[in-house]
């Protein structure tokens, strides 16, 4: 067999491995998920015994299986596509009649990427639709119409065209024009546009979806004013957002970046939560703010983001790439289009191992937030609020340990409100 010959095997070998065994993780995670939250879904575990009914356990133990099997849904087409395009020869037929179409210059390597997005979105489409008309319909979270449902997706179609597709004209056009370090380049362009979009973003995008309002005057915003103040925290404000047009779930964050930085607050939580409740809340998400949660976010992300692009530069030199993944081009060079559907293809299952890294990091910065939290307001309230969301969301108070350490950007509710309580002063 020739060198090229025998590398392009190697490597379908090797993404056939690697795509199974990504397979069989996900799917041995949700077993484990689903039989833990079973067997425990008799008892409500002693510490939440005085605050949360069993009727509440149970219905998050039925979401949680129902979110489960939707995942499953979800992991096995996302690899029937995966084989589809691949070596089933969705690519190869792609770039075959857009190359009769579009030549091969910058617009044909426009053309694949984009007609890659637009199937992947309309593949996505209908497990979304089923999320919300059948999945949080039937648990009561769902408040979207289905007018609103198809209106948010135009939306965002047309915002990923408006947007993505200049940013992705920009970065192929490097790829083809700004010779072998093209990968710093593009890095360079994609860290601007991040933060550049990162400050557009809270006034400019999410407007489109939601209606932001300054949280109004009255004895409420007088204690948020004073914690910021206590905090140290200079920014455009709190806003709330108007979270109940769409679902239940109620929800608070931390948006934008430098002087566009504001938080949130779903309406549905105001309406939820107490003062004291809010208060603690919003002390939580300052945390993240003051620990730099926010910006060592960033500065990794766009660390991590050089290094794949770096890996990219070297995948573009490698012959062997297009053809194990099933895709053989005339010329034999797949072009830069080709070449960043396949590398985004195939990219995440190779990133998957590095979820539990991520998820512990996000958990670590939880409960950093938390005892942020408990220095500035008082504990027991943010306990109380975590209860009660707990309680709103149907979340599981008894996830799979392994599970939760996989994929869980929260820590499990027992171990983060024992860490609350054991901050809070015993009460008298
Ligand atoms: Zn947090």
């Amino acid at each position: 067999m020739p060198a090229l010959a025998r590398m392009n095997a190697y490597f379908t070998i090797l993404f056939a491995a690697v795509l199974i065994l990504h397979l069989s993780i996900k799917l041995w995670l949700s077993g484990r998920q689903a039989r833990h939250v079973a067997r425990n879904a008799d008892a409500v575990p002693e510490q939440f015994a005085a605050t949360i009914g069993l009727q509440d356990h149970q219905r998050a133990a039925r979401y949680t299986l129902a979110k489960q099997r939707l995942g499953i849904v979800q992991t096995i087409t996302g690899t029937v596509v995966f084989v589809a395009l691949t070596w089933g020869g969705g690519l190869q037929w792609l770039v075959d009649h857009l190359g009769a179409l579009a030549g091969n210059g910058l617009l044909f390597d426009v053309a694949v990427v984009a007609c890659v997005a637009a199937f992947l979105t309309l593949v996505d489409l209908p497990l979304d639709w089923i999320r919300s008309f059948r999945l949080e319909q039937e648990f009561g979270f769902n408040r979207m119409t289905q007018a609103m449902f198809f209106a948010d997706a135009a939306k965002s179609l047309l915002l990923g065209a408006v947007i993505g597709l200049p940013v992705l004209a920009v970065v192929l056009w490097l790829m083809r024009s700004a010779g072998s370090a093209w990968w710093l380049a593009a890095w360079a362009f994609w860290s601007v546009f991040s933060l550049l979009l990162g400050v557009i973003y809270p006034w400019l995008i999410a407007p489109l979806f939601n209606r932001f309002t300054p949280l109004g005057e009255g004895p409420l915003r007088t204690r948020i004013a004073a914690l910021l103040t206590r905090t140290g925290f200079r920014s455009n404000g709190v806003y709330t957002m108007d979270g109940s047009r769409r679902s239940t779930h109620g929800n608070a964050y931390f948006t934008g970046l430098g002087a566009a930085k504001r938080i949130v607050f779903y309406d549905t939580l105001v309406a939820r939560l107490g003062p004291d409740e809010l208060e603690a809340v919003l002390a939580h998400e300052l945390g993240h703010f003051r620990l730099n949660h926010v910006r060592k976010r960033l500065v990794s992300g766009l660390a991590i983001t050089l290094a794949w692009l770096a890996l990219l530069g070297w995948l573009q030199t490698q012959a062997w790439f297009a053809p194990s993944l099933g895709v053989v081009t005339p010329t034999g060079a797949p072009g830069n289009g080709l070449l960043l559907v396949l590398f985004a293809l195939v990219g995440p299952l190779f990133a998957f191992v590095l979820a539990p890294a991520y998820s512990a990091l996000s958990r670590r910065h939880e409960f950093e937030a938390d005892a942020f939290a408990a220095q500035h307001v008082s504990a027991q309230s943010l306990v109380q609020a975590l209860v009660k969301l707990y309680q709103d969301n149907a979340s599981t108070l008894t996830p799979d340990p392994l599970h939760s350490a996989f994929y869980d950007s929260h820590p499990p509710a027992a171990v983060r409100i024992n860490r609350l309580l054991a901050r809070a002063p015993a009460s008298p």
